[in-house]
């Protein structure tokens, strides 16, 4: 099933489709999310991050080959983690974060929720783990839950949230695949040369439920939202550079009402041999 992107509409009985990131944006700024799903405005979209894409793709390559195994990676036992990647004709479908991925609808708020997973692992005793593949280049490599930004935790809680909905039994200790591009080599070479951590982090996705009811309440609602906390109260980047852009624009707009209402107040000239001059 292909995910199009819609607006939605209060008066629809049909459950309304959203993607993991929307839920993510309603719990940064609620008013972003409503200018999105409700008036159709979606926030400005940085660049793609193509070498993070690449080193993803590896990842993917490289876990697959031990999930056709059915053996634990290195990363993984260097660790202590028991676990093998999930061996499941439907990984495909679940890791396709653009068009499928897993998805589940919640009865209560009528929404269907989805996401693209990077990986699952599975214990012996069958039960899942759900694992994010990261990648940056910082001097210090994060490597414990404390390093790993807020939105990398409520992303991975969302997914434990949507296995669990769709029936499967998962462990509250999700993994980040961590890899921190070295910038301390001699020269580039031709190769970036990345140092790989492990880091795991108890989820609790007790939020999820509450936070698509409130959702809902909000897209019901004809009622513009405030800006959340997100960016510390104030607006973030985006907002500010609508504002002042909006600003500018109706000033224009107003110099230029103004002249052409002057130009039209101006007396004119009779046109020659039709006035009576004399
Ligand atoms: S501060 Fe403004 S642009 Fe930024 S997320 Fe909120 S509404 Fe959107």
């Amino acid at each position: 099933m292909a995910w199009a992107s819609k607006t939605f509409d209060p008066g629809a009985s049909e459950p309304f489709k959203l993607s993991r990131s929307k839920l993510d944006l309603f719990t940064d700024c609620p008013r972003c999310a409503y200018l999105d799903l409700r008036l159709g405005v979606k926030r400005v979209s940085g660049p793609s991050f193509t070498l993070n894409n690449a080193v993803d793709e590896l990842l993917k390559r490289e876990f697959d080959a031990h999930r056709v195994r059915g053996t634990v990676h290195p990363l993984a036992a260097a660790y202590g983690v028991n676990a093998r990647p999930f061996d499941d004709p439907r990984m495909e479908e679940w890791r396709d974060a653009l068009r499928r991925g897993i998805a589940t609808h919640h009865k209560p708020s009528n929404l269907i929720l989805r996401g693209g997973v990077d990986d699952v692992w599975q214990t012996d005793a069958g039960e899942l783990i759900i694992v994010d593949y990261k990648a940056t280049s910082k001097k210090e490599a994060p490597k414990t839950a404390g390093d790993l930004y807020d939105s990398y935790k409520k992303q991975i809680e969302i997914y434990q949230w949507l296995f669990r909905q769709n029936g499967f039994s998962v462990s509250p200790t999700a993994y980040f695949v961590y890899v921190n591009g070295r910038s301390d080599a001699v020269a580039f070479d031709a190769k970036l040369e990345f140092d790989v951590n492990l880091i795991a982090y108890t989820g609790n996705d007790s939020w999820v439920d509450d936070a698509l009811m409130r959702l809902k309440e909000m897209l019901m609602s004809e009622e513009i939202p405030k800006m959340g906390t997100a960016f510390g109260g104030g607006p973030c980047d985006f907002c500010t550079y609508r504002e002042a852009a909006g600003k500018a624009l109706l000033a224009q707009h107003g110099t230029v009402r103004e002249s052409k209402k002057k130009e039209e107040e101006k007396p004119r000239k009779p046109a020659l041999g039709t006035g009576s001059l004399f």
